[in-house]
């Protein structure tokens, strides 16, 4: 048994990529004024950087915070050593964080019901919030969520969510479903904590490791994160909004393509209209640039992004194409710029914006909020395109995904097949087959349009790939059995066997909002644009994917910074 007292090492029994991927999870940082605890004799989990930020975010703590740790000897074991070691170093930065270590085998595993190592319960007298699993990932920002949230004793839930938790009569557990590289997933994973301090009475939470926990991944057929259970037996699969999240969590029916699960109009309306200069609309490299050129010219910006900031970029394994970076995680890039961004403006995240007028100012309407500016950047990004084959929406979170970043983890040791023929669909292929499942390329010509040395790469790793052929079919009933190809050379159909089906066939741009406000068009469904990002309205400015052209993330940037300086340029003509 270990000796939970003493430091632990941190060579190589830590989680692979550990401290960089703490190092992600500590850089939302502002502009720092807190010294790093340090301390030569103490061997830290943490990197200075995250020290420093957790430092000065956690002199906002009120009240203690517990943290009970639970671990098996020999099970998931460099997970146990990790945890062990987090929450040691998280205890060492803030007195207010009292760490208590346990066995599996203890009456106080008993006493909470804990049976899976490693276990963290937070503030258990008071809530019932537990990562089953290391938070060992993007989800270890949710660890720190719910350390502020049980200090303050505040869930941060909008009033019209809290409301209809109001109403809740009867004991919901949540369970969240993640992987260590999911954007998405720790987002979801604080919806349901906050859900449990606002109602400790019935409500608990939990966020379950998917890579650790394989056997419960797969008892509720997970096929996609985050995935979010209720009670056993309800689910929600992808990132959704509190408010569907709220009246699932309530109601066990679905809201899904539901805008209002309430039945109001959408706009809650329980804020003061908010007034600035640039309305940026989308969080990835584009609009982030746009922000920060903008705000350093003096215009008063904010960014509103509808999900979690960072675009495409934060789901692209690595990217060795952005001058600067010879190899880079998307995600590591993404944080930088979000990091940058966030010391001159506000980003507001989860707010999907319903309805633009355009008016004196141009107003966008949340379902919290009315945000009203002189000019509005749409940097609203590009959707991943679908083939529209049966089986495919069907089994989606089912086996059948988008994302191999945040979903590859279920396919270790497993066997997945990659749809496309571009960069993302070799990039992914590379990734997947690096994680441990066997993989295969179907592609409809005989010839890739991504880069040579991405193909090279995919050579060297001996993936398989089934030219000239397309998907007419995914099969399987509860989740992904096989799909039916047809070769286009001989018609002759076969059929693959596979656990796994991810789609790289390009995107769409994301221009409803520019279809809904009658900006002209590109014959792509691209918003139309000119040299200096200017849309066919005055006022209205777009960069970045949803302009169409290359989609690269250096174009983004460039065009991000276009727009700020036109935009700069035509509002101080206006005066
Ligand atoms: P893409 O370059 O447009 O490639 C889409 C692929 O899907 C093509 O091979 C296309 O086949 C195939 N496809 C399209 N529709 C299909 C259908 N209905 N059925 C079967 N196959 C279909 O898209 P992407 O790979 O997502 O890349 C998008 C942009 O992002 C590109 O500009 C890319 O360079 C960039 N990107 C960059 C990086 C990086 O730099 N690290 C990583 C990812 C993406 P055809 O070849 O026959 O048209």
């Amino acid at each position: 048994m270990a000796n939970w007292n003493q430091e632990k090492k941190t060579d190589g029994t830590t989680p692979e990529n550990a401290d960089e991927e703490m190092a992600v999870a500590g850089s939302d940082a502002k502009p720092h004024t807190v010294s790093a605890p340090s301390d030569h004799a103490v061997k830290w989990l943490l990197p200075e950087k995250s020290r420093r930020y957790l430092a000065e975010l956690f002199q906002g703590l009120r009240g203690d915070v517990t943290l009970l740790v639970f671990v098996k000897d020999g099970v998931n074991e460099p997970y146990n050593q990790f945890c062990s070691e987090f929450v040691s170093d998280l205890a060492r930065i803030s007195t207010k964080i009292n760490p208590r270590f346990a066995s599996l085998d203890s009456e106080l595993a008993q006493k909470h019901a804990v049976r899976r190592s490693p276990t963290i319960l937070v503030q258990p007298e008071t809530y019932q919030i537990r990562f089953t699993g290391a938070p060992a990932g993007e989800e270890g920002k949710a660890l720190i969520e719910a350390i502020l949230m049980a200090s303050s004793g505040e869930s941060g839930l909008a009033e019209m969510s809290a409301k209809i938790l109001d109403q809740l009569q009867e004991p919901r557990h949540a369970q969240v479903f993640v992987s260590p590289t999911c954007p998405y997933c720790p987002q979801q994973v604080v919806t349901a904590f906050r859900a449990a301090v606002q109602r400790p009475d019935l409500i608990s939470a939990e966020c379950v490791e998917t890579g650790e926990h394989q056997d419960l991944a797969l008892r509720f057929n997970v096929g996609a994160v985050p995935h979010t259970v209720i009670n056993a037996d309800h689910a929600m699969i992808g990132l959704v909004s509190e408010e569907r999240f709220v009246a699932e969590l309530l109601t066990l029916q679905s809201f899904e393509g539901s805008e209002s699960p309430d039945g109001s109009a959408g706009h809650q309306g329980h804020s003061a209209p908010v007034d600035m200069d640039l309305l940026i609309i989308g969080g990835g490299p584009a609009g982030l640039t746009a922000a920060i050129y903008a705000a350093r010219s003096g215009l008063r910006t904010m960014i509103l992004e509808g999900k979690t900031v960072g675009g495409q970029i934060a789901v692209t394994p690595i990217v060795e194409n952005y001058p600067g970076f010879s190899s880079v995680s998307g995600v590591a890039l993404v944080e930088m710029m979000v990091e940058q961004a966030r010391r001159y403006v506000q980003i507001v995240q989860g707010e999907p914006v319903q309805e633009v007028k355009i008016g004196r100012r141009v107003e966008a309407l949340t379902e919290h909020g009315l945000y009203r500016a002189r000019a509005l950047l749409l940097a609203t990004g590009a959707s991943w395109r679908t083939l529209g084959v049966p089986g495919e929406s069907e089994l989606f979170g089912r086996g059948v995904s988008f994302c191999a970043t945040c979903d590859g983890y279920l396919y270790k040791n497993r066997h997945v097949l990659v749809i496309g023929g571009g960069n993302t669909a070799v990039t992914n292929a590379l990734y997947l087959k690096n994680l441990g499942a066997s993989v295969g390329v179907i592609h409809r010509r005989d010839a890739f349009r991504a880069e040579r040395q991405l193909v090279d790469a995919l050579d060297k790793e001996h993936i398989p790939v089934y030219w000239n052929s397309v998907v007419e079919e995914i099969l399987g009933t509860d989740a992904v059995q096989a799909v039916r190809i047809r070769n286009l050379h001989d018609g002759e159909a076969s059929h693959i066997p596979t656990d796994g089906v991810f789609l790289a066939i390009g995107e769409t741009a994301n221009a409803g909002l520019a279809r809904d406000i009658g900006l002209q068009l590109t014959s792509d469904g691209s918003i139309q644009v000119d040299d200096r990002m200017r849309t066919s309205h005055p006022r209205i400015y777009a960069a970045g994917d949803v302009t169409g052209g290359v989609r690269q993330i250096v174009t983004a940037v460039g065009q991000g910074s276009v727009a700020a300086l036109s935009i700069f340029e035509d509002l101080s003509r206006e005066g």
